[in-house]
């Protein structure tokens, strides 16, 4: 029996082996067909799995170039939004309870803008502004270390 190249898992082997183990010591004729086998099978395996993980690496880098692209636009944007009120005090001292509100009242507008078919550059400072309410309430988190944050 000799092993063919495309088998598809070790099968054919453990079968050939349960078969031939008595014989097989001593012929080395048999071990050479044997790893010959083996080193077909290893090649082809290694072909496969370095051509997934070269797409693989290809659709990572496509998913991380578009989400890359989508944050750092969105957070000009919100930077674009925060600087125009440049003249008030911040949000440092801002309760959550605040920004809860105002979210709750730029979600509105932003609903209102998109169903209004309002121009995209309404919806997306809408959203930017949404957003600006979230991450303010993200920053107050990261810089207070009580859990106990009204
Ligand atoms: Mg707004």
């Amino acid at each position: 029996m000799s092993f063919t190249n495309n088998s598809k898992d070790g099968d054919e082997i453990e079968e050939w082996l349960e078969l031939n183990w008595d014989s097989t010591w001593c012929d080395p004729s048999i071990f050479n067909d044997l790893l010959g086998w083996l080193r077909r099978f290893y090649d082809s395996m290694k072909i496969k799995a370095s051509k997934e993980m070269e797409n693989r690496m290809i659709e990572t880098k496509q998913q991380r170039g578009t989400i890359e692209n989508s944050v750092n636009f969105f957070s000009r944007e919100m930077k674009s939004q925060l600087l125009k009120h440049l003249d008030r005090p911040g949000w440092k001292h801002e309760s959550i309870a605040y920004f809860l509100n105002r979210l709750g009242e730029e979600v509105a507008e932003l609903c209102n803008a998109i169903e209004s078919n309002q121009p995209r550059e309404i919806v997306i400072k809408e959203s930017a502004d949404v957003a600006n309410f979230t991450m303010m309430i993200a920053d107050v988190y990261r810089q207070r270390k009580s859990r106990q944050i009204k």
